[in-house]
């Protein structure tokens, strides 16, 4: 973005420090504008948080925090769209990182795989963790707490309805009907379950996990994009507890 390469050229190139760097950001509300509109338009359902997928996201983050990365202010690659839990009250300026190989311990969900770190439980809708990173992002985000707990088993309960909807409406042969209501789950918030439904869907036990084989059938013939298979495939999912240490371990800040 041209923008930002401009911003950033006006950047003072020596000693330039988190408030410097805030101020900069502060001021360039065209920027902040462009960046804003580019991130809506890449965020999950209608704008949701890159983070939590629950809430609008209202807010760009900086991924690395401007504390940590005051140079990183107009790096696109460091701006993510989020709600102001997540960016605010979860997130502020924490950004565990692995000691030993300095890589940060919080996902980029524009970057990495989230598969490979996280599971997302239907049954409970809790998120479990798979590797230190998805254990860091767990708790720095909270992604247990009980309103998105309860929202995911109510999001549950909604596709697999629309999906037997879906099935239905396939069934009778008005394909652009079940694709109007596809369309209409997808940009529901918390897509993370319908992507995890999406998932499921591969597997041979499918129709045993989410009850209706035409359902089953129904979310592999309409919701449009191949799942990409994630490169590890984790055997086991531990089950993430508040006193779950495993990221501690690897992080600096304890
Ligand atoms: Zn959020
Ligand atoms: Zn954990």
């Amino acid at each position: 973005m041209k923008l930002l390469a401009q911003a950033q050229a006006r950047l003072p190139e020596f000693g330039l420090t988190e408030k410097v760097a805030r101020n900069a950001w502060n001021a360039a509300d065209g920027t902040r504008a462009r960046v804003a509109t580019a991130l809506r338009t890449m965020a999950s359902g209608i704008e949701r948080c890159m983070y939590c997928s629950e809430s609008l996201g209202t807010a760009i983050d900086h991924f690395e925090p401007l504390r940590l990365a005051p140079h990183r202010v107009f790096d696109w690659y460091n701006h993510l769209l989020a709600c102001s839990f997540c960016n605010s009250h979860a997130k502020g300026g924490t950004f565990p990182k692995d000691t030993a190989t300095g890589e940060p311990l919080i996902i980029d969900p524009t970057a990495d795989e989230p598969a490979r770190h996280l599971r997302l439980s239907l049954t409970s809708g809790e998120y479990h963790c798979l590797t230190p990173r998805g254990c860091a992002t767990i708790d720095v985000f909270q992604l247990n707490r009980g309103p998105l707990r309860k929202g995911r088993l109510d999001a549950v309960g909604q596709c697999l309805d629309t999906l037997a909807g879906c099935a239905a409406l396939l069934a009778a042969d008005d394909t652009a009907g079940a694709q109007k209501r596809m369309l209409r789950l997808r940009r529901q918030p918390l897509a993370d379950v319908l992507q995890e439904l999406r998932r499921i869907a591969d597997r041979p036990s499918a129709a045993v996990i989410l009850g209706d084989e035409a359902a089953v059938e129904a979310l592999r013939a309409l919701y449009g994009q191949p799942v990409a298979k994630p490169v590890f495939i984790p055997q086991q999912t531990s089950r993430h507890q508040p006193d779950c240490r495993s990221w501690k371990s690897a992080s600096a800040e304890g």
